[in-house]
């Protein structure tokens, strides 16, 4: 039978090492738990994880594949908002600003009627769908928070499915509900569940990183042994594949997260699922409540902050942390905070990468290494999209072995 090895523990490795099955995948996974990106880290009553994480499906299929392995799931709708000068404004902003800012209605009705939407690169999209008031007053100053990089070198393509279009009638009926995330779900014990049980029954070699691999003699080399494939799917971030298979030294950039994790006894003004935060007297761009614990006078908060390697010492971020609080009319006591770093996070499609990243998925496959998932085929996907990408992967194994 056909030896397939799979790099990463994430949930792309383990969804591509439950559908492959019958071939007895192996799964090498550096961290000492499966989980990668979509981890709990449990401290008293608090779930805590990088950031929320939170299911969203758009077919019934990967949804009833989520149910299976997830055990009891948590319903929310989303209640999401904008801070824009200290007002909570309804996400998403290009349906709900006019509502909260009037004077601008007017003027934003005109751009919709007339606009042509310009995809040349990511700031000449987002000029274009949503005129000159919405992009100065979020769309700009977000996004170059978020992305620390020039929107000009961005491919807008990525962000089509999840930043939705307005019109004339949006904006004067304002739908109820829009967006891909309008209903979510959660795991009852986390979202750590979902690795953990599609963990059960595979061969996992935890604290175990892969270290080079000889694309020609077919062979994974780590600080555990080494281990031969016929088929290798690779989940781990595409410019390290690259780098330790000797195929090429190419500098692909991505974004790191800062999370700050913090569990508070306290209350809580006005309720919310998160807030994007544009404004530039935080140097959060994101905010959210956890939805564990639910329970009466103590929740879960967490502070997102986007960086390149460098940050600000943590200490003044949380002094930042509590400042927003304050802002945003939340009080109270924090009994647990954990600080998470995440490396890998948001790969950050350029342009002029889009040739480069094409012809490494072409020279990969003909040395029968199959890249897959967020970071390992540097696409901006979220954890339904790992069952995408594993049947995906499974056509190609069965395509050679069977
Ligand atoms: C802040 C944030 C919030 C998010 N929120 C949501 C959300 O609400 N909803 C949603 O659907 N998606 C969300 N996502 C996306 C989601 O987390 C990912 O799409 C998904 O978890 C990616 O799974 P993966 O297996 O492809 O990658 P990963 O989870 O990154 O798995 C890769 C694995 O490879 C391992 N690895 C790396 N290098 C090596 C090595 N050398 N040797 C061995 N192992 C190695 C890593 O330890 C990791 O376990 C979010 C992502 C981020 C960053």
């Amino acid at each position: 039978m056909a030896k397939v090895v799979i790099l990463g523990g994430g949930l792309t490795g383990l969804i591509t090492a439950e559908l492959l099955k019958e071939y007895s995948p192996v799964v090498i996974e550096k961290t000492d738990r499966v989980g990668g990106m979509a981890k709990t880290f449990k401290k008293g009553p608090f779930f805590f994880e990088y950031g929320g994480h939170y299911l969203h499906f758009q077919e019934d299929s990967s949804f009833e594949f989520f149910k299976k392995f997830s055990g009891e799931l948590l319903e929310r709708r989303r209640n999401s908002f904008v801070l824009i000068e200290d007002k909570f404004v309804k996400y998403p902003v290009q349906i709900f600003f006019p509502e909260a800012f009037p004077l601008y209605k007017e003027q934003i009705l005109e751009h919709q009627k007339n606009k042509k939407i310009d995809k040349t690169n990511y700031l000449t999209y987002l000029k274009s769908s949503f005129g000159e008031i919405l992009f100065e007053k979020f769309f700009y100053p977000y996004n170059k928070k978020f992305w620390k990089t020039d929107l000009e070198t961005i491919d807008p393509k990525w962000s089509e499915r999840y930043i939705p279009q307005t019109d004339e009638n949006k904006i004067n009926n304002p739908p109820e509900e829009i967006g891909y995330n309008k209903i979510f779900y959660y795991p009852k014990n986390g979202i750590q569940q979902i690795a953990d049980n599609l963990a059960k029954d595979k061969e996992i070699h935890l604290n175990t990183t892969v270290k080079k691999i000889d694309v020609k003699q077919k062979i994974v080399i780590t600080n555990n042994g080494t281990f031969s494939y016929d088929t290798l799917v690779s989940t781990i971030p595409l410019e390290k594949l690259v780098r330790i298979s000797d195929l090429g030294l190419y500098n692909m950039e991505y974004l790191s997260i800062l999370i700050l994790n913090m569990g508070i006894r306290g209350e809580i003004n006005k309720d919310f699922s998160w807030l994007y935060l544009p404004d530039e007297s935080t140097p959060f761009f994101r905010v959210g409540k956890y939805i564990l614990p639910d329970s009466e006078g103590i929740f879960g908060l967490y502070f997102e902050f986007s960086h390149k390697g460098e940050y600000p010492k943590v200490e003044n971020l949380f002094l930042e942390a509590r400042r927003l609080m304050k802002t945003i009319g939340i009080k109270g006591k924090a009994l647990y905070a954990l600080v998470l770093n995440l490396k890998y996070a948001y790969p950050i499609m350029r342009i002029k990468d889009k040739a480069y990243t094409e012809m490494l998925l072409d020279q990969l496959s003909n040395y029968s290494i199959f890249p897959a998932g967020r970071m390992g085929r540097w696409k901006y996907l979220t954890m339904e999209d790992s069952y995408f990408e594993a049947i995906r992967i499974k056509k190609i194994v069965d395509l050679f072995f069977k």
